[in-house]
């Protein structure tokens, strides 16, 4: 395996470290009542992320460094066409990147076929620091052909692709957390970037709530899109997928399998389709 220095040596330690740090916040001040055991949830969602771990490290990011130094020495893509100053590209990395992941994450909810192995990160009954783990190793798959994609496309410098990388992984552990930041200070945080309340409603059981918020870093995208919700307090957020509620069927097994089965439709075993009706709300709830 070959070394990638930055991520090896700073990036994963200091994502293990905001992992521990969050898991501390969270215990000590919660956001949302949680429904099921921590640790079972913490074991399972770890247990589910190994070979996710494994492809981001061996393929995920070796494979697009490789096009980024490719794309680089044959002069493709806009930011290699564009010579811009460092900040400047910098600053483009983050906007272009982080925008593209916002459309690939509509895709892994609106095409069928990614939403099968997307599910599996939905179905987590409670939503905590451990859910940023929670994807099937099938998603990563298809996100390394993402990801070749989007830096072959914008022509990303192969130091900047693993710096965002790192930044869109402690975006991705902090706004899954279920720490409780003060109201204040969260809305404060909103007016950039996406925070625990607004992802909170996004691993909501209503459907029009789960369509919304696919944003990682910023919340601009959803803005732009008119898929940013605020108006939902936590407290009457039902995490899940509606039609996966029973513990003893997210099993390891049963979720390594989840995507090789048919899909049940958007409802709760009841029949019924969780709705819900509010008035659009530009501050975040409480
Ligand atoms: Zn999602």
């Amino acid at each position: 395996m070959e070394k990638i220095p930055l991520m090896d040596y700073v990036g994963t330690p200091l994502l293990a470290c905001l992992f521990i740090v969050l898991l501390w916040l969270q215990w000590r001040f919660p956001l949302r009542r949680q429904h099921f055991s921590v640790l079972h949830r913490l074991v399972r969602n770890f247990v589910l992320s190994i070979p996710g771990f494994a492809i981001v490290r061996l393929a995920m990011l070796p494979i697009p460094i490789a096009i980024a130094l490719w794309a680089r020495e044959r002069n493709i893509g806009l930011l290699n066409w564009l010579h811009l100053p460092t900040w400047a590209v910098v600053i483009a990395t983050f906007l272009l990147m982080d925008y593209a992941y916002w459309w690939w994450h509509w895709a892994n909810h609106m095409i069928p076929i990614f939403w099968r192995f997307h599910n599996v990160h939905h179905t987590d009954l409670d939503l905590d620091v451990s859910t940023a783990a929670r994807f099937h190793f099938g998603e990563m798959i298809f996100s390394i052909g993402f990801l070749s994609l989007a830096v072959a496309l914008f022509g990303i410098a192969p130091i900047m692709l693993v710096v965002f990388f790192i930044t869109f992984e402690a975006a991705t552990l902090f706004h899954h957390s279920n720490w409780r930041l003060s109201i204040k200070l969260e809305r404060i945080l909103n007016v950039i970037l996406v925070t625990p309340r607004m992802h909170g409603i996004h691993h909501s059981i209503v459907q029009r709530e789960t369509n919304s918020n696919w944003g990682t870093i910023f919340c601009w995208w959803d803005k732009l899109h008119r898929t940013l919700r605020r108006d939902i307090p936590q407290d009457a957020i039902t995490i899940g997928v509606a039609a996966y509620r029973e513990e003893h069927e997210l099993t390891l097994g049963k979720l390594f399998a989840l995507p090789f089965r048919t899909q049940r439709p958007w409802r709760l075993p009841s029949g019924e389709a969780p709705a819900r009706e509010t008035q659009p709300a530009e501050k975040l709830a409480e």
